[in-house]
């Protein structure tokens, strides 16, 4: 199955989507890769903590590190957070970043929202990116054509994965400098 962070790679430069299904091992572990997963266990134990009130979710169900897959949708992924009541949820997505959210990290949240969807049939309106430096929360609708898009993108990474064709580098150059497959990209240097 595709996992969920394909989709979020395949929004930041589809070549390394290729790299990654391709060559599985290629990859170099970047030290910003590194730290991010220390990171998240830290952040696991402090959110354990606090309270839910400021996802409007305050009396729902929290999980950490949730598995979800599901074969129709040809996809799977780990969610950082799920809260949960009998009628809705959300996702919350950890993110070791000093920017605001980009478009890589809106696909990824509709991927765990059409899996939320999908698996335990419970609509995601509302996601959520907790940056990790400075706790800032950024709320993220899911509207129905951000989930059409990520619908979209794992048709692509499938047929990608089909045709192993070597798709068009990153258009934003200054993505390749913190790239794992930095190495492997000869055209761009
Ligand atoms: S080095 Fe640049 S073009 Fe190559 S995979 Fe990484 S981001 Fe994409």
């Amino acid at each position: 199955m595709i996992p969920v962070t394909d989709l979020k790679q395949w929004a930041y430069c589809p070549r390394v989507v290729y790299y990654h299904r391709l060559m599985p091992g290629a990859g170099v572990m970047t030290h910003k890769m590194r730290e991010a997963i220390s990171a998240q266990e830290w952040l696991e134990h402090l959110e354990l903590r606090r309270s839910l009130k400021k996802y409007g979710f305050e009396h729902a169900n929290r999980r950490f590190g949730v598995w979800l897959s599901d074969p129709d949708l040809d996809l799977s992924g780990r969610v950082d957070m799920l809260l949960q009541t009998p009628d809705s949820a959300t996702v919350v997505d950890f993110k070791l970043t000093s920017g605001p959210p980009g478009d890589n990290h809106r696909m990824q949240l509709a991927g765990y929202a059409l899996l939320v969807h999908h698996v335990l049939h419970l609509p995601v309106t509302t996601a959520f990116l907790l940056r990790i430096p400075d706790s800032t929360l950024f709320e993220i609708p899911i509207a129905p054509v951000l989930l059409e898009r990520a619908l979209h993108a794992i048709r692509q990474v499938r047929v990608m994965a089909e045709s192993q064709i070597l798709p068009d580098r990153a258009p934003n150059r200054p993505k390749c400098a913190d790239c794992e497959y930095a190495n492997f990209c000869a055209d761009i240097w």
